[in-house]
């Protein structure tokens, strides 16, 4: 099944790609293997798949060492972190996903070794139950950055609401395209702000019409498998 999925979803990229008159060299499909054990993961590596996402500080150091051989696998963790668990896991991963305030910010200036590229974190729709700065609040929190020599902000990230219809995800995803530009043309050095990591499942090929340039995807890897 993994195969056959794996398959499809890149077929579904390309056809996002096409409408969006864009190049598929500019997506990265990351697999979220937060729902399966560290066999079918490595089945994902063998298969060729070289960036792995969890959610978990706990889970990604376990896969990791799991799929240790697999040299060249990336790491993106993409949940919300806890700043107790920041000396654990910043130095492990290749990209943090959910930087999502200051505090955090400052526990990662002071527990990394090397640069980490990280994506903000911003609840374009501003619900509650969600992490991540206000559209309006994202600018400023960057400019608090520049003295952080270890934060690289690459990019953006967004979730959109679960249950958001086909316009309103659109809206949402062109939102965080619109703020990323704005932020990419203050040219800052350690703000280059050129990727957006937003699209799942269910919703990615809106997001890469939208622009993503990485999208997170679980469920549709795994279905049946
Ligand atoms: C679980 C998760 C995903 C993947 O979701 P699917 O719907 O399974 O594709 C993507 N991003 C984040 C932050 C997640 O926690």
């Amino acid at each position: 099944m993994l195969v056959e999925n794996l398959e499809k979803i890149n077929q579904e990229i390309l056809l996002a790609c096409k409408k969006a008159q864009r190049s598929n060299n500019d997506i990265t499909m990351i697999a979220v293997t937060k729902s399966v054990g560290n066999e079918t993961a490595k089945e994902l590596a063998e298969l060729g798949i070289e960036n792995m996402a969890e959610n978990r500080v706990d889970k990604l150091l376990e896969k990791k060492m799991a799929l240790e051989k697999f040299s060249s696998i990336k790491w993106h963790l993409i949940g919300n972190l806890q700043r107790r668990k920041v000396k654990l896991i910043i130095n492990e991963i290749d990209y943090f996903h959910a930087l999502d305030s200051l505090k955090l910010a400052e526990e990662i200036q002071k527990r990394a070794e090397k640069q980490i590229s990280c994506f903000v974190e911003v609840n374009i729709t501003g619900e509650e139950s969600k992490h991540g700065f206000k559209s309006d609040e994202v600018i400023e929190f960057i400019r608090q950055l520049a003295s952080f020599d270890k934060i690289k902000v690459v990019g953006l990230m967004t979730m959109a609401p679960l249950a958001a219809s086909d316009q309103e995800l659109h809206e949402v995803f062109s939102k965080l395209k619109e703020l990323q530009t704005a932020i990419n043309n203050y040219h800052l050095s350690y703000a280059p702000c050129t990727e957006l990591s937003m699209g799942m499942s269910n919703d990615f090929p809106v997001a890469i019409e939208e622009g993503a340039t990485f999208v997170r995807i679980g469920t549709a890897i795994f279905r049946g498998a």
